[in-house]
């Protein structure tokens, strides 16, 4: 592995020599400075309109963004994200061939406090990329992940989406826009430097990091947590896209790893160009076609800066160019025949991730198998409901175990009683999670460190679902009358 990471430092090393034996493909006339994939070599130049092509053609042709929205740019300092940062500055320059219409802004998750990083490390990183932000003239908003904890719980439920707009509606806000374009348009950016962190909430965040035991499940978790804030600065902000930096190869890697953690019914949303699931905030992936090798050498080439140094699947990733390509196109195919579990009913979405449940289909044989493994475990002490039944009191408030059962023996010496709806058991969020998601908590030592948002929102649904089985049974039974009566 050494021996492929130097292999690649020496390539970056040698991008600018010219080559003189090997001339560019597209002009044909320059030395190549630069191989993408065997036999795509490009001079300086040619690679740099290439570059710059291939990003305004994704955002033209899918016509997601629409001239004049907001888009908050979610840029965490590597490379690809700040590739895509400087990608948004070129296009909305005056001298820009093909101009981007949007109106960006900036967004730094510092997630410091969740992998350990000390406060003094935190500061200088988040310095370094106020420079490079302020430099942009675009607003920009520096966010602690420690503010995951304070999120509302309607950040687990989707916002109404805007009606599908007709294809005619694009064209009639170009030209909307270019009426009200002019050189003055941009107003002074606003700044969102970070609130101080309280160190209590460091520690809060580091023991639900902490609570999940593997590696793969606590960067699901991160993940998900890290999502939550975007969508919500968003929202707060008044952005309706989300731009991200996921490369080809980063997506490669989420593929890959969201097949073996049986996230199938995800994928296209996981992967795609955009992804609706928050109904309000879509997030689009303008980086997809890119590799990793490919941004490392234009941010190279052209002095792109980043901040933070790329994860491991980038340095893992890079000498496998045509595994990556192979793999991505796979997930092309993917597309269209997922796409339609998007359609699926607001209500039954993943409490974490937001994806449509895809354990109602109890069939599928791997979940159930685990679902069974797992009953069998824990027949000496079954999920208790969330919320112990209708005769209880609120939820909040001390409560026996379930109703009718016997009693935990905690309550009667003056302990907090085993089922306290203030405490979820892993059992009772099961049903409010896809497959994926479960594996995550599972992982868990306790449920209870998770951010009191979503153990808000998991009650909620919780009693609703209550609710609507006790309404069910009522309407079935006038059903069988109704059929009686024909
Ligand atoms: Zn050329
Ligand atoms: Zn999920």
């Amino acid at each position: 592995m050494c021996q492929v990471e130097e292999d690649y430092q020496h390539a970056l090393g040698r991008a600018d020599l010219p080559s003189a034996s090997k001339k560019c493909v597209k002009c044909k006339e320059a030395s190549a400075a630069v191989v993408i994939r065997a036999g795509d070599r490009y001079c300086r130049s040619c690679f740099q309109e290439f570059f710059i092509h291939k990003f305004r053609a994704v955002l033209g042709k899918t016509r997601v963004i629409f001239p004049g929205e907001k888009v908050l740019l979610a840029v965490s300092g590597g490379p690809s994200s700040c590739s895509m940062l400087r990608q948004v500055q070129e296009g909305l320059s005056h001298t820009a061939h093909k101009k981007l219409r949007f109106s960006p802004g900036l967004v730094y998750i510092d997630e410091g406090g969740a992998v350990g990083q000390s406060a003094e490390e935190r500061r200088r990183t988040v310095a370094e990329l106020q420079v490079v932000f302020r430099a942009t003239g675009f607003p920009f908003h520096v966010v602690p992940l420690e503010q995951v904890l304070d999120l509302p719980a309607s950040v687990v439920v989707p916002g109404a989406s805007p009606s599908e707009r007709p294809a005619s509606a694009y064209k009639a806000a170009v030209d909307r826009f270019i009426q009200s374009d002019s050189s003055t348009r941009r107003t002074a950016p606003e700044e969102t430097t970070a609130p101080d962190v309280q160190e209590s909430h460091t520690h809060t965040l580091q023991r639900l990091i902490g609570s999940v035991k593997t590696l793969t499940a606590r960067d699901d978790l991160l993940a998900t947590l890290r999502q939550h804030l975007l969508v919500h600065t968003a929202r707060s902000e008044g952005y309706s896209k989300l731009m991200l930096g996921d490369n080809c190869t980063r997506l490669a890697v989420k593929l890959l790893s969201s097949i073996s953690l049986g996230r199938g019914a995800q994928l296209a949303q996981d992967t795609g160009f955009s992804d609706s699931r928050y109904g309000d905030v879509t997030s689009v992936r303008p980086m997809r076609d890119y590799s990793a090798k490919e941004i490392a050498f234009y941010n190279h080439m052209f002095s792109v800066p980043s901040v933070v140094t790329p994860g491991l699947d980038t340095k893992l990733q890079a000498d496998f160019p045509s595994t990556v390509s192979t793999i991505y196109r796979t997930s092309e195919k993917l597309q269209t025949a997922a796409r339609s579990s998007s359609a699926a009913h607001l209500s039954d979405r993943c409490l974490l991730c937001m994806c449509s449940l895809d354990t109602a289909a109890e069939k599928v044989s791997a979940f159930q198998a685990t679902l069974i493994s797992e009953q069998l475990s824990q027949t000496k002490s079954p999920a208790a409901p969330l919320n112990p039944g209708p005769r209880s009191a609120a939820p909040s408030g001390p409560s026996c175990c379930a109703a009718g059962a016997e009693d935990c023996g905690r309550a009667a010496g003056g302990g907090s009683c085993c089922s306290s709806a203030k405490e979820p058991q892993t059992g009772d969020l099961r049903s409010l999670l896809c497959y994926s998601c479960q594996l995550t908590v599972r992982d868990m030592s306790s449920v209870e460190h998770l951010p009191q948002y979503i153990l808000s929102e998991a009650q909620r649904r919780q009693r609703r679902s209550q609710m609507r089985e006790e309404i069910t049974e009522f309407l079935l039974d006038d059903g069988d009358d109704g059929d009686e009566g024909d």
